[in-house]
């Protein structure tokens, strides 16, 4: 087996009364960059520091290449983590930053002077050895944390939001190089944010946190075009959602919105009452009037000017809201307050969403083995 598998089984952390981490299982194998994702205070934290040994589980197991970890110490374990506030040593070098953590392996001064340096290259800080941190800006500081986790080749590496204290631009670079320095080293990466574009654009899989349990995990694409729950939906990316009545029809959902009759091709499983979702940029404007399957009158009720596209809000005639996005390419219709449309809710992008109770549960071991595979 390739070294740096992670597997949680069943794991849980309880702070007296407060349930931080409430059973996640979860599989990651080697190589993956996998993200958890989720609102603060959902416990991805916490789930990371049990990981790394700073925290002790409640309860359920950690396994690193099979071997269960909860009892041994941080430092002994094959994992490093890089935190958003990077804690540099002040009255250090660059260079000596880095090489700090290999004065406590069995390496020695040329092997470590020639790891430094390519890491240092690795992360583009290879002109900056002397400098002090202090004379580093923020996203030096942050290449430096990195190179200085690297360095120890970990099998694992532990990322705790380290991009969020930089500026957007900054941080859009710098989530380009770590999906690349990643990719480069095939280190499996278990990522922290709360940031849904960063977790889109730089993971394998994302685990969708919420109050402690996984809500949905999958590769970001599954997430964002066919998510299980409205928490799912709303968190990564925009989403209209229709209070709706779904009966199973043959193959798929037949969708009642107020007295109109629309088709989903979710599943018929996902039948009963609930919400139908579609993604803003799905929602087709036609003119008053067209006809066919799944179109609704509507009347514009705002239009708000975006830059690269228009968000057209639509009142719907059974009276709900629904958004569209019309891009401003020169060539879609413009739109003004009180223009009659029909809306078109294209029965592919049209989803119907379980959102009982029972149905955000953890991801099992075995799903995540199928999902991985
Ligand atoms: P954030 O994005 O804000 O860091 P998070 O998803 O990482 O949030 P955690 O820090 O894991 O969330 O916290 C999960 C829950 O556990 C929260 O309700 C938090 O208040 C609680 N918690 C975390 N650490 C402790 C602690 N040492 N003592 C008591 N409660 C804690």
């Amino acid at each position: 087996m390739s070294e740096g598998d992670i597997r949680l089984e069943g794991l849980v952390k309880n702070y007296g009364d407060v349930v931080a981490v409430d059973g996640i299982s979860l599989h990651v194998p080697p190589g993956e960059f996998f993200t958890m994702l989720g609102p603060s205070g959902c416990g991805k934290t916490t789930t990371l520091r049990m990981i790394a040994g700073f925290e002790r589980p409640t309860d359920g197991q950690i396994l690193l290449d099979g071997v269960e970890m909860s009892s041994t110490p941080p430092h002994k374990r094959r994992v490093n983590t890089v935190f958003q506030h990077y804690a540099l040593f002040t009255h250090m070098t660059v260079a000596e930053n880095v090489g700090f953590g290999l004065r406590y392996q069995q390496v020695g001064k040329d092997e470590a002077k020639r790891r430094v340096d390519a890491v240092m290259e690795m992360v583009q800080i290879g002109e900056l050895g002397e400098r002090r941190p202090s004379e580093l800006s923020g996203g030096q500081q942050q290449r430096v944390a990195l190179a200085r986790a690297l360095v120890l080749e970990p099998p694992v590496l532990l990322l705790d939001e380290p991009l969020g204290a930089l500026d957007a631009r900054l941080r859009l670079d710098l989530q380009v190089e770590l999906k690349r320095i990643q990719e480069q080293l095939e280190v499996t990466f278990i990522y922290v944010t709360h940031d849904q574009d960063e977790a889109l654009t730089m993971s394998d899989r994302v685990a969708v946190m919420k109050d402690g349990k996984i809500e949905q995990c999958d590769v970001p694409a599954k997430l964002y075009e066919e998510p299980d729950t409205a928490f799912v939906a709303n968190f990564l990316g925009s989403a209209n959602l229709l209070n709706v009545e779904a009966r199973a029809a043959g193959d798929h959902c037949e969708v009642m919105l107020g007295n109109f009759t629309l088709r989903s091709n979710s599943s018929p499983e996902q039948a009963g009452v609930g919400k139908a979702m579609i993604r803003p940029e799905y929602v087709k404007l036609e003119p008053q009037g067209a006809d066919g399957e799944n179109r609704v009158p509507g009347m514009v009720e705002e239009v708000v000017y975006m830059g690269f596209h228009q968000d057209v809000r639509v009142r719907l005639a059974n009276g709900d809201l629904i958004r569209a996005t019309v891009p401003s390419d020169g060539e879609s219709p413009e739109y003004h307050q009180g223009n009659a449309v029909a809306v078109y809710l294209r029965a592919a992008n049209l989803r119907v969403l379980d959102d009982s109770p029972e149905k955000a549960t953890g991801e099992t071991a075995d799903q995540a083995d199928t999902a991985a595979a």
